[in-house]
């Protein structure tokens, strides 16, 4: 087996015998709310979308309810979030596209998934593969700053590390994969700081003695 293979077979391989459960965080009771959840993570914490998905799934139910709103009125309910009031609208445009296109189905295809508003390839890949259980690599700041410091791509975007993980990693761990990336970037692999005297990763990475400041 190529020596390439083999580091990404072993940590794959160490990243599931160490975050067995890892899974997606956001509580959601179908995919619209998983939707939802996901538009409303960017720039802030599972815990923080949770809070306002609680609130949420108390008043509205379906896209239906959220096709029927002006934007503004949705405001109110996630100000708590970064940038509610752009991603109020995408929720808004993106409830009433799929009312109107979809027959009130989220779509199961990426490229249909992928034109309704505020939804980029990650938001996708979660949506995907944990709503639908359809194989797909949510690449996002963690997985970025992993997959860049265990050596699989240096110096590549987002786009190159879903193609990398793609070519080099069978398709059933994609999903479980991103999780326990997620899991090691802030239980180890921290943006600054990292811990890499207890990361289960130091033997097989190019960084460890690099960054560790412990
Ligand atoms: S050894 Fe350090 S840099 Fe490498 S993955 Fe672990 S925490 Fe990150």
């Amino acid at each position: 087996m190529a020596k390439q293979q083999l580091h990404t077979n072993n940590i794959v391989r160490i990243l599931r015998e160490e975050w067995p459960h890892a899974r997606c965080e956001l509580l959601a009771r179908d995919p619209w709310d998983l939707l939802v959840a996901v538009i409303l993570s960017a720039r802030t914490s599972d815990e923080r979308v949770n809070q306002v998905m609680a609130h949420l799934t108390e008043h509205l139910v379906g896209p239906g309810a959220y096709a029927s709103m002006d934007p503004h009125e949705l405001e109110p309910m996630i100000k708590t979030v970064p940038l509610y009031q752009q991603k109020a609208r995408y929720i808004v445009e993106s409830a009433r596209m799929i009312m109107q296109r979809f027959e009130g189905e989220v779509p199961t295809d990426p490229q249909l998934l992928r034109i309704l508003p505020g939804v980029g390839n990650k938001t996708a890949a979660v949506v995907l593969g944990n709503a639908f259980a359809i194989p797909a690599v949510a690449v996002d700041v963690h997985v970025q700053r992993i997959v860049q410091r265990i050596g699989w791509v240096e110096d590549g975007d987002a786009d190159d590390i879903e193609q990398f993980i793609m070519k080099n990693i069978d398709p059933r761990y994609w999903v479980q994969m991103c999780h326990q990336m997620i899991r090691l970037g802030r239980e180890h692999c921290r943006p600054k700081r990292p811990w890499c005297s207890r990361c289960p990763l130091n033997k097989f990475c190019q960084q460890h003695d690099v960054l560790d400041a412990r």
